[in-house]
């Protein structure tokens, strides 16, 4: 007997359909002798309609989160119409949907006439996606026989107010996992908990990001000490490329905790860059697998750092980011100036993927993503407006129109010839590197190209990728 913690996202819980496979794939694991626990997206598309329903709130558009609100209600109302036969269950749940969606419409109510959104409120809105997806599931469960029941993730998850991206606190969380949902699983119950969803000390609804569900999953998997951790999603696992660039992208069998946050960091949009997190230390394993695809064995994800004949894996591209450049002679030795240039970055609320400096010490530039770049340019000119005035800093510089490719794999590590081999390949194709970064686990290369030579750029590393692939 084997637990297991199952994440389904937004798309396998999209409709009544996706529903009830995501209920047959739950019902063929406790058959098969194991033990359940499940975490659930909101439906798909509610998070971004939430968000865009409280937007429209603050700006004094009544009709805009009514309209919201009834699309809300009708899809849930429809799933359990679909099916959970009429009777209790499905009046006690579509009262509790019901009821969930009218505390919506109040809280918006409280919007239009404040006129304000903080993040905080924001948090409380986007909430009800999975509080009412949650809700449905296990009534959808039920109606099969299996013994759900459905949580709301505060009452487990804790963590501190920084709304929007919360921080967890693991101690509390897992001592609450285990001394109030294990006991429930021994009981035979199969928990439903809302992904994404968090609390405070003080019982504040707080959320863990944008795509958070999974790192809820991994969360749960952690606390409760699964065997293993499934994140059921619509695509078949983690892939070479994006298919969209390169049709010849395939799944990849096996990929290991560091290179999947690399992947994930680096734009391969499969998983929360924080899912491994939680797992890590317990090496619990993780899967990633198609819902609309049951039988495929999906991507293994583990400690263990790939066979060496696979060196590199997965080839990824970030776009819409730019290209900061401080530079001058007058930097030379001067200790400092990348300090002070990062804390302005991050106070300007950018965060910094990629860094590169050359031995010379006249600049260092680094990446941050478009919608931040501006900001940051004028927050480090005024930062440096005496250096700049003494010209010991000549200017700063942002490369728009710029993305990061990265090629991944921990065979990296320790095999002489692939940086080269792949900036050869760059210089075969024509594609000037910007910049160049190789972060110190030696799992991944990143480097900046303009944005035009993307699909040249991807379809020719990657290519290396389905090489070594190929050999293992
Ligand atoms: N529903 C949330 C989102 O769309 C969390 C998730 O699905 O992972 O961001
Ligand atoms: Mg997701």
């Amino acid at each position: 007997m084997k637990l297991l913690t199952m994440k389904f996202g937004g798309t396998s819980v999209g409709s009544p359909k996706a529903i009830s496979q995501v209920a047959d794939i739950v019902e063929d694991d406790l058959e098969a002798g194991n033990r359940v626990i499940v975490v659930v997206s909101a439906m798909s598309g509610v998070t971004d309609s939430l968000i865009d329903a409280a937007r429209k709130a603050a700006a004094g558009n009544k009709w805009g989160y009514l309209s919201t609100s009834e699309t809300l209600r009708e899809r849930h109302a429809d799933v359990l119409k679909q099916l959970v036969p009429e009777g209790d269950d499905h009046d006690r749940t579509l009262a509790q949907v019901n009821a969930l969606v009218d505390d919506f419409v109040n809280l918006c109510n409280a919007i239009n006439i404040l006129g304000e959104l903080t993040p905080r409120i924001l948090d409380s809105i986007v909430a009800f996606g999975e509080r009412l997806s949650s809700r449905v599931i296990a009534a959808v469960m039920r109606a099969r026989g299996i013994q759900a029941r459905q949580y709301d993730a505060g009452q487990f998850v804790i963590t501190d107010d920084r709304y929007q991206a919360a921080n967890l606190q693991w101690e509390e969380t897992v001592s609450n996992v285990q001394s109030r949902l294990l006991p429930a699983l021994e009981e035979g119950i199969v928990p439903v908990l809302t992904g994404f969803i968090g609390q405070t000390r003080d019982g504040v609804i707080t959320t863990l990001g944008r795509g958070g569900s999974d790192y809820s999953g991994a969360i749960f998997a952690a606390a409760s000490d699964s065997d293993e951790l499934i994140i059921w999603t619509d695509v078949d696992g983690v892939m070479t490329t994006d298919p969209r660039i390169d049709k010849r992208a395939r799944v990849l069998p096996y990929v290991s905790y560091h290179e999947v946050g690399e992947l994930a960091f680096y734009g391969a949009k499969v998983l929360h860059p924080k899912t491994v997190q939680p797992i890590l230390d317990k090496r619990i394993p993780l899967r990633v697998r198609n819902t609309f695809n049951p039988t495929f064995e999906g991507t293994l994800i583990g400690p263990d750092s790939a066979p060496s004949a696979t060196v590199i894996k997965a080839v990824t591209a970030v776009r819409n980011v730019g290209l900061l450049t401080v530079s001058g002679r007058g930097m030379i030795g001067v200790p400092g100036i990348a300090g002070r240039a990062f804390l302005t970055t991050a106070k300007a609320g950018a965060n910094i993927l990629m860094i590169s400096q050359a031995s010379s010490e006249q600049s260092f530039c680094f990446v941050v993503m478009d919608d931040k770049s501006r900001a940051v340019k004028q927050a480090l000119e005024q930062e440096f407006e005496q250096e700049i005035e003494q010209r010991n800093i000549d200017q700063i510089d942002l490369l728009d129109e710029v993305i990061i490719i990265t090629v991944v794999g921990s065979g990296m590590r320790g095999t002489p010839g692939i940086a080269g081999k792949v900036f050869t390949v760059m210089g075969q194709n024509n594609i000037n590197v910007i910049a160049i970064a190789q972060g110190a686990s030696e799992c991944s290369i990143s480097f900046v190209v303009e944005e035009a030579h993307l699909e040249r750029a991807v379809i020719a590393l990657h290519e290396l990728a389905l090489q070594t692939v190929e050999m293992a």
